[in-house]
């Protein structure tokens, strides 16, 4: 039957999903990668980049960048090293380690489009704590500690629309129609 309803609600939307130093450095780019091109998403940006320290503060500092951001790390209930970290400089401390991580080496900068792809991209990734991702997501297969999680995806379509907007410059991202669209889509 025609659920219209449904289709409705299936939105294409973008999400940028970024494999980090870690993910490069231990080869896994093309793994990664290919998660995400055989599930049937459109690649529409990627590049291999050094993210200057001034962006990682941007993600990680500001309150508005939620993806990064302190007030996500707020509402972590379970997490000991968060929980200590908010007092003062002690946070200071762990946002610095954050940003020292993100530009320790090179990341992957990607954008992706598709119905959904936000949420599924999470479901592919897996938890945030790679000893409590589940096997067959990325983290899950292949990766153990938060502080070395590999991949980062956008937690919601709004913030996949402002990453992508502010990793990628404009000209860098593509539009194109892929021959297989029919057959991921009816
Ligand atoms: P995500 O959306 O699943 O990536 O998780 P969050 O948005 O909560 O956190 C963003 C990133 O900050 C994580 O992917 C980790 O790289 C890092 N992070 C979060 N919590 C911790 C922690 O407790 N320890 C360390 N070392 N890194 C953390
Ligand atoms: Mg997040």
């Amino acid at each position: 039957i025609f659920l219209p309803h449904l289709v409705a609600s299936m939105e294409v939307e973008e999400s940028y999903i970024m494999i980090k130093p870690d993910g490069v450095q231990r080869g896994l780019v093309g793994e990664i990668i290919s998660r995400f091109e055989k599930k049937g998403f459109k690649l529409k940006g990627l590049k291999l980049f050094e993210c200057p320290k001034e962006l990682a503060e941007v993600c990680f500092l500001s309150t508005g960048f939620r993806n990064f951001g302190y007030s996500v790390h707020v509402e972590i209930e379970d997490c000991v090293v968060l929980k200590r970290a908010l007092q003062g400089s002690e946070l200071q401390a762990f946002l610095s380690q954050l940003i020292s991580y993100i530009t320790s080496g090179p990341v992957v900068c990607m954008a992706w489009e598709g119905v959904g792809v936000v949420a599924s991209a999470r479901k592919l990734i897996g938890a945030t704590n790679p000893l409590q991702a589940e096997p067959g997501t990325i983290r899950g297969d292949l990766a153990v500690q938060t502080g070395r999680n590999v991949v980062h995806g956008s937690d919601s379509p709004e913030n996949g629309k402002r990453e992508i907007a502010l990793w990628f410059k404009e000209g860098e991202l593509t539009d194109w129609t892929p021959v297989q669209a029919p057959w991921l889509i009816e």
